[in-house]
This record gives C-alpha cells, sequence and structure tokens, in this order.
C-alpha cells in the first residue's frame, strides 16, 4: 500500500482558520498535497468584495504572503489542503479514477451568511491524480473562468465564484508556451456526482458522504430516518434534483452552454462549475456546440436538460443501498424521483420565461412560447437582445423588435402575447421595468471575452477589467457600454470554437 503522505505544515498567515471537515470526516477519499512554487507571482484579479464577505483582509492579500498563498506556493498555516478522489463519466464513458489533476481544496471558511464555502486552487501544480496532465493553468482560461462565474454570479444563477487570479511566472507548454496561472475559486462545496460515484466503488464510505453533503448542503434534511420509505438519503437525491432542475432551467432562460457537463462537473449544492468550454448563445440555436471535442454535440445547447437528468442517473445509482436494502425497491423509488425531473424543469423554465416574456405564469401557453422560439430561430435573432426589444415593444418603441424580425413576421406572434397579457392588471410600462429587471442587457459575448482575453495573455487587462466591470452589472442600461450590447459578428460566431482543461 502506498504511504499516504503527512498534510503540509504551514507557516504562512495571511489566511488563518480554515477548516478540513471533509478530509476529517471521510477518509480514502483526498490525499494530503501542496502547490508547486512560483517563480515570479502577480496578482491579475482580486475579488475584493468577495474577499470581505469572507472576512479576508485585502490588503493581506495583496502582499507578498498573500499571493504566495493565492498562487498555492505557500500553505496557510493550521490548513489541511488536499487533493480530493473523484470518478466520472466523461462524454458518456465511465473513468473510475479522475480527482484533482491540477487542483487543491485549501480548506474550508465561513462566509458572512454563516455558510460553510470551499477554498480552492486550480493550476496549482501536479497531484497523485494528474494523470497524463502537467497540474498547471494558463492565463487567458483562468481569467475566462473568473469572469463568466462572475458574469453567472451577477445574473442571479448559482455557481462557484473566483476570488482571484494569479499569474505564477512560470511559462506552460500548450499551444506553444503559455503563461501559468491559479485561479483561487470558492464553493459552497466541491462534492459532485463523480465524487459519489468514486466513493461507491469505495464501499461503506458513501454513506459517510452522503451524511456529510446533507449536513452540509440540505441539513433539514438531518430530521428524516435512516431507512424506509421518507428516508434522508431518498431526501438527499430529491433535493440536488430539485437544484439541478433549477440551475439548468436558469442556463437555459439565460442562453449559458456549459460545454462539458461530465459527471465529475455536475455539483450536489446545485452551483454551476467549470468554465473551461463554456459559451453564451447569440441565436437562439439548440444545436449549439462551441467545444472542440464535442464532435457528437453530446452537450449541445438543447441537450442540456436531458444530457443532466442522465448525470442525475449516475447520482441515483450510487445511492441505491442507502435508500432500500432491496435492491429493487430502492430501484423504484429513486426512479420516481428521476421521472420528476422533467416536470421540475418544465416548472422554472416556464415561470423564468413567463417573467422574461412579462406574463403572468399561468397565461404562458405552450404554442406561443413554441411559436416564439421558431420565429427566433428563423429569423438567427439574438436570444439576449430579443428580450429587451420586447420590453420597448410595450413602451410603445417597435424599432428595436424590427431590426430583428420583420414586423409581418412578428405581429401574429405579438398579438397573441398581447392577448395573453390581458389578464395582466399591470400597466404596460410597469410590465416593461419588471422585464428589463430579469433580461440582462450584458452577457459575457464570445468575441469579447476573447479579445479581453488575448490581451490579457499578451500583459494588457485593461479590456478584461473593463469587460468584468459590465458583465457583473448585467441589468444596468449604459450609454457608454453600447458596444458590448451587441452580438459577434456572424464571420466570428461560426467559427468559434472553446476548449477544455486548459
Ligand atoms: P475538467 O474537464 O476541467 O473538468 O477536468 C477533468 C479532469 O482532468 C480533472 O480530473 C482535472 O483535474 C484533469 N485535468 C484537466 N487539466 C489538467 C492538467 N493540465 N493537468 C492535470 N490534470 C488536468
Ligand atoms: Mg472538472
Amino acid at each position: 500500500m502506498t504511504a499516504i503522505p503527512d498534510f503540509p505544515v504551514g507557516t504562512n498567515t495571511t489566511i488563518s482558520g480554515l477548516g478540513s471537515s471533509f478530509a476529517d470526516e471521510l477518509s480514502g477519499l483526498s490525499v494530503p498535497w501542496q502547490g508547486a512554487e512560483a517563480p515570479d507571482p502577480e496578482l491579475l484579479a482580486l475579488n475584493e468584495d468577495l474577499a470581505v464577505s469572507l472576512g479576508l483582509d485585502v490588503a493581506a492579500l495583496r502582499s507578498a504572503d498573500g499571493v504566495a498563498v493565492l498562487a498555492g506556493a505557500e500553505v496557510p498555516a493550521g490548513a489541511k489542503p488536499i487533493a480530493m478522489a473523484y470518478a466520472g463519466h466523461q462524454f458518456g464513458g465511465y473513468a473510475p479514477l479522475l480527482g484533482d489533476g491540477r487542483a487543491l481544496l485549501l480548506g474550508e471558511l465561513v462566509d458572512a451568511d454563516g455558510d460553510r464555502v470551499d477554498l480552492h486552487l486550480k493550476g496549482s501544480g501536479p497531484t497523485p491524480f494528474s494523470r497524463g496532465g502537467d497540474g498547471f493553468a494558463v492565463v487567458g482560461p483562468m481569467l475566462r473562468e473568473y469572469l463568466v462565474s462572475e458574469a453567472m454570479h451577477a445574473l442571479g444563477i448559482p455557481t462557484t465564484r473566483s476570488l482571484s487570479v494569479v499569474a505564477t511566472g512560470r511559462p506552460v507548454h500548450r499551444e506553444g508556451a503559455e503563461p501559468g496561472a491559479v485561479l483561487a475559486r470558492v464553493a459552497a462545496s466541491h462534492l459532485r456526482v463523480g465524487t459519489f460515484e468514486f466513493a461507491a466503488r469505495q464501499g461503506e464510505v458513501v454513506r459517510a458522504l452522503a451524511d456529510h453533503a446533507i449536513a452540509r448542503h440540505y441539513p433539514d434534511l438531518l430530521d428524516l430516518p435512516e431507512t424506509g420509505e421518507n428516508n434522508r438519503y431518498l431526501g438527499l437525491f430529491t433535493a440536488v434534483v430539485e437544484a439541478q432542475a433549477s440551475l439548468v432551467a436558469q442556463w437555459m432562460l439565460v442562453g449559458f452552454v456549459h460545454g462539458v457537463m461530465n459527471t465529475d462537473n455536475t455539483t450536489i449544492s446545485g452551483q454551476t462549475i467549470d468554465y473551461g468550454p463554456c459559451a453564451f448563445v447569440d441565436a437562439f440555436d439548440p444545436a449549439a456546440v462551441f467545444s472542440s471535442i464535442d464532435h457528437s454535440g453530446r452537450y449541445a445547447f438543447g441537450n442540456q436538460p436531458a444530457v443532466l437528468k442522465w448525470n442525475l442517473a449516475r447520482f441515483a445509482e450510487t445511492l441505491l443501498r442507502l435508500v432500500d436494502s432491496t435492491p429493487d425497491a430502492a430501484i423504484a423509488a429513486v426512479t420516481a424521483v428521476l421521472d420528476s425531473f422533467d416536470t421540475r424543469y418544465e416548472r422554472h423554465y416556464r415561470s423564468g420565461l413567463a417573467a422574461k416574456l412579462g406574463l403572468p405564469e399561468d397565461s404562458l401557453d405552450q404554442e406561443l412560447v413554441d411559436d416564439l422560439l421558431t420565429l427566433l430561430e428563423e429569423h438567427r435573432a439574438d436570444w439576449t437582445v430579443t428580450f429587451r426589444a420586447l420590453a420597448d415593444e410595450l413602451r410603445g418603441n417597435p424599432a428595436p423588435l424590427d431590426g430583428l424580425v420583420p414586423r409581418e413576421r412578428s405581429a401574429p406572434w405579438l398579438e397573441r402575447w398581447h392577448a395573453a397579457a390581458e389578464r395582466d392588471d399591470r400597466a404596460a410600462g410597469e410590465r416593461a421595468e419588471a422585464m428589463d429587471r430579469v433580461n440582462p442587457l450584458y452577457i459575457p459575448r464570445n468575441h469579447q471575452v476573447d479579445a479581453a482575453l488575448k490581451a490579457a495573455t499578451g500583459g494588457d487587462l485593461e479590456p478584461f477589467a473593463k469587460l468584468l466591470e459590465v458583465v457583473t452589472h448585467p441589468f444596468e442600461a449604459r450609454a457608454e457600454w453600447n458596444e458590448y450590447v451587441s452580438p459577434a459578428p456572424r464571420s466570428f460566431a461560426e467559427s468559434f470554437r472553446t476548449f477544455c482543461g486548459t
């Protein structure tokens, strides 16, 4: 048997009081580990608001000691950093051991709301789980995760957050040499469906893992019995099905394509995680795929709810023994819950879409939705711009919508939309305001993100900082931000590709 190394002993006092409940409560699911040295660390981005909400000292984080911690080069005093083990279904095929191949869980903090969160580093160097990879990450993709995750947070969508990006000064080999970087990520936890897939094959530890997940994310379930019809493990499955159905509905409503919905990237908390090959659609297009490796379109925009349900079925399999000692009864119980996914998803999607259209939920009939989607698809109308144009239409300004869909094609649908609002006693202007509060003006447009990251990789952080400012205020119309509203030029959109693990 290979010896498990001891936890590295840290002396850096930038961050204190990091907890280690995952490592302490669950044996065999992680390895104590430490990040690589950073030859010449430089702080590229620091989320000061997030730092403050975590009780962290901004000045200390900006100091040489703080940057060394955020780069993974130094261990905070008293911390027990680990690389977590997990498995996962990647593009449908099972990989029994993935794990943090280039990441570390530094420890846990309690945020301003009293919730326990993980402080995690990505790109911090090789670990026992690195397999063929080098364990590193580079500036562009780490700033990409920072930008898109913070945009998602500002859109009100559950997500991991980004605390910082540090350039390490280490050249990392990709297409050519690129500047290495480490992202500090904050998450409700790093428990994934893949963590359960790994634990279930280890044996009894899956029960301890489920108890740990319940205590951390769904503590109300602790009131439920451990066995019997209404047990806490079936409760855990139901809670995750609900959280993920809500999450994927929110992705669909904002046009977000995750791009790599493997089971190791599906969280138990219901937060979006891992912003590698993600992108936003311009025109509504269920077949939209951006990832360079998703040849079959498994993770296409319109496939996301179905894939999520498939991932939840993999989660269910890991819980069978806990749900009922009789296999047939366990399968029947989880299947009934899994079957509820479609209704749950539809409920979230419909209520979100009703709000986007300024309609009471019960006035939204399926035909009205389907016909709108067909119209937008036919005319390749920009998804984000359309809903703002509809609010303008309500304010008596038809020009924005006419720029997207010719009036003779939109008129019949608009008539039905106005009719559907008849039972709404709000004035048109009031409805338009409510629509603007849920329909973003600014999303991370693929061409803008690309340009900002190229500049940042070359040393110019200005476009990144500006884009970050815009996309973290998605509902706040400002004339000087007009250039961020438009979709990419067609020529860019047609050739745009995203990449995993870079
Ligand atoms: P992802 O597609 O980013 O969710 O990563 C899937 C798996 O690949 C995880 O186990 C990662 O830790 C691992 N991985 C991705 N990039 C690297 C890398 N450069 N070095 C080592 N492991 C990596
Ligand atoms: Mg991942």
